[in-house]
């Protein structure tokens, strides 16, 4: 039996969680405004679960460029790590047969002047910048739960290492630490988990259910002779839309790369709806096969996007935390732009905090002036006139198609809807039994190993690492449910929506003829879209020993 387990405790001023741009603007911003007002910098430490900082960043990433030049007005000059800036916009339409390009592009894919970059050098660049201003950054340590003591949120437990699959200690078996703070920053980025704990323990939910697209993310080394610096390509696919949501970028970067995606929004009537396969299955229009012709794949991976926009976003603050970034919807779904958004909740973030620190008050009371900042700022206003899009998606594509004109060019975001609604994505599964009989069965498609690839072997391409002897981080509340229940209502939808292959229905060994859920915890690559899309909400997302998951080099 396992002894009681003794922790060690640490405080700081500051605890920021995650090191993505959110947090990371906030580190410096909070540093930096310290400085010019000549008020003591508090003890700020900020935690990663990623071995390396950056290492679980996956971006397109075509950047705003607002949001950093108002961090930094000199970020140039300080080397942020640049591929191109945008000077060739394009809007395509792909078909399954056809390809064209329109002659001018949509308002939302207008992005001259945009910054093409890798999120995951963004991150160590800024952590560097960071540290030289005093924050304390640690990676390989992830934050498993939220200390709570009466109303006030005191701090993060970080996760027990050395467990091994029964739960037992093993000899290298470490206690998580308690790191309590006065006030802590959630900036875990999309579906957070500890953000989940924070917002259901106060009862922050906002009007609407956040709902989300996973995006499937490759770069390619492609000949000299096509890439062409400066483009950014957004597409329309319009066959997809009978399916699930979606569209395409293509952005090219430094040493003949691109950067390619795909992104399926998570609430089809389809219970087979598979980002990875949708990707796969783009790849085969004769446009793709031109350019990718004599190219290598180099990279792998896929992350969901938050994408209910404002009515989605939950109360922003509680006595002595904040949520920052993705982890509260920070983030335009309309231009697939959440960067710039990102580091701007950090900053208003940043400020509160130092309100906080000369008042010596962590209350919601003071902490509450971030949502005030918020509602003054640019990021508000993107926002708001945003308001409706996903609401507009929501009520249906022949109302969409209606709707749209009247709200982008008409009404300044509002369009026909009323009171702008909508439900979580998991609710729209149909079950089987409402399908016609040739729906009943996930699509079968031929991997042809040169263009097009299985999720097991792109798995090998996201550089992604977990001990085999560990609990699952997946937690499945109910596997029962699976075999018994989810096989004949919705065919197992998790074996058709992870992007990493990581659940799998297979012959129970010890009763034959049914089938029971595998999960290939090792091969997860932390995109969360299980905890978003399953449709009896029993998996958990939870982080694993800190310092495993992908190796997002260059995405
Ligand atoms: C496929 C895709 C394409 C996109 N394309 C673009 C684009 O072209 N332009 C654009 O502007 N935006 C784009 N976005 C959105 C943008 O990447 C996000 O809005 C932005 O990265 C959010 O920043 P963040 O700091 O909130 O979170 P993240 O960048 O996700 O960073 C969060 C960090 O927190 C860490 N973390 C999470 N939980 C814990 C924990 N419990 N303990 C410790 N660490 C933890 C994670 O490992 C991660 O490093 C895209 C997003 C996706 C998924
Ligand atoms: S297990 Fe969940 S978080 Fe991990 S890759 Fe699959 S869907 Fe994504």
């Amino acid at each position: 039996m396992n002894q009681p387990i003794e922790r060690e405790c640490m405080e700081v001023d500051v605890l920021l969680v995650g090191a993505g741009p959110a947090t990371l603007a906030a580190a410096y911003h909070l540093m930096k405004t310290c400085e010019a007002r000549g008020v003591e910098a508090p003890a700020v430490l900020v935690i990663e679960k990623s071995a390396e900082v950056g290492d679980h960043m996956l971006s397109g990433a075509c950047i705003n460029p607002r949001g950093i030049k108002e961090l930094m007005p000199d970020f140039l000059e300080q080397g942020f790590p640049l591929e191109y800036v945008c000077d060739k916009p394009q809007t395509h339409v792909f078909f399954p047969n056809a390809h064209f390009r329109l002659p001018m592009n949509l308002p939302e894919f207008s992005k001259k002047n945009y910054l093409v970059a890798s999120l995951n050098k963004i991150a160590k660049w800024l952590a560097e910048k960071c540290e030289a201003l005093g924050v304390d950054i640690y990676s390989g340590f992830a934050g498993d739960e939220l200390l709570i003591e009466g109303n006030q949120v005191v701090g993060v437990r970080l996760g027990d290492m050395g467990v091994d699959k029964d739960g037992k200690h093993k000899g290298t078996f470490q206690a998580g630490m308690d790191i309590r703070a006065k006030v802590t920053v959630l900036g875990e980025g999309v579906r957070g988990s500890l953000s989940k704990q924070l917002v259901s323990h106060f009862g922050l939910e906002g009007d609407n259910p956040q709902v989300y697209e996973t995006g499937i993310k490759e770069i390619w080394r492609v000949k000299p002779e096509n890439h062409v610096p400066g483009r950014v390509v957004h597409g329309l696919i319009p066959h997809y839309l009978t399916n699930a949501f979606g569209g395409m970028w293509l952005y090219d970067m430094q040493d003949n790369l691109v950067s390619f995606g795909v992104v399926t929004a998570l609430e089809s009537g389809n219970p087979f709806n598979d980002p990875h396969l949708q990707a796969q299955k783009l790849k085969t229009n004769k446009w793709f096969r031109k350019l990718f012709e004599g190219a290598e794949l180099v990279r792998y991976g896929a992350k969901a996007i938050p994408m209910g926009g404002l009515t989605a976003m939950p109360k922003l603050y509680a006595n002595g935390a904040l949520l920052v970034g993705d982890s509260a919807g920070f983030c335009n779904a309309e231009k697939l732009s959440g960067v710039h958004m990102a580091m701007k909740s950090g900053m208003m973030a940043a400020e509160t905090i130092l309100e906080a620190v000369v008042q010596d008050d962590f209350s919601a009371v003071t902490l509450g002036g971030y949502a005030e900042r918020y509602r003054t700022s640019w990021a508000y206003e993107e926002h708001w006139k945003a308001r409706t899009q996903h609401a507009s998606f929501a009520a249906g594509l022949p109302f969409f198609f209606v709707n749209e004109p009247v709200r982008r060019f008409l009404t300044d975001g509002g369009g026909l809807v009323g009171q702008p609604e909508f439900h979580a994505g998991h609710q729209a599964y149909k079950k089987l039994s409402e399908l016609p009989p040739e729906k009943r069965t996930a699509e079968e498609f031929e991997f042809d190993g040169v263009l097009t690839f299985s999720k097991e072997h792109l798995v090998g391409f996201s550089g992604t690492a977990h001990e085999a002897d560990q609990p699952s981080h997946l937690v499945v509340a109910d596997t029962d449910l699976c075999s018994d229940v989810c096989t004949e209502e919705y065919g197992n939808p998790c074996e058709s929506f992870c992007p990493a292959a990581v659940y799998e229905m297979m012959e129970d060994p010890e009763v034959p003829g049914k089938k029971k859920l595998f999960i290939h915890h090792e091969n997860c690559v932390h995109c969360k879209t299980c905890d978003i899309a399953d449709p009896y909400q029993v998996i958990t997302w939870t982080p694993p020993e800190g310092g495993e998951g992908p190796d997002y080099t260059n995405m």
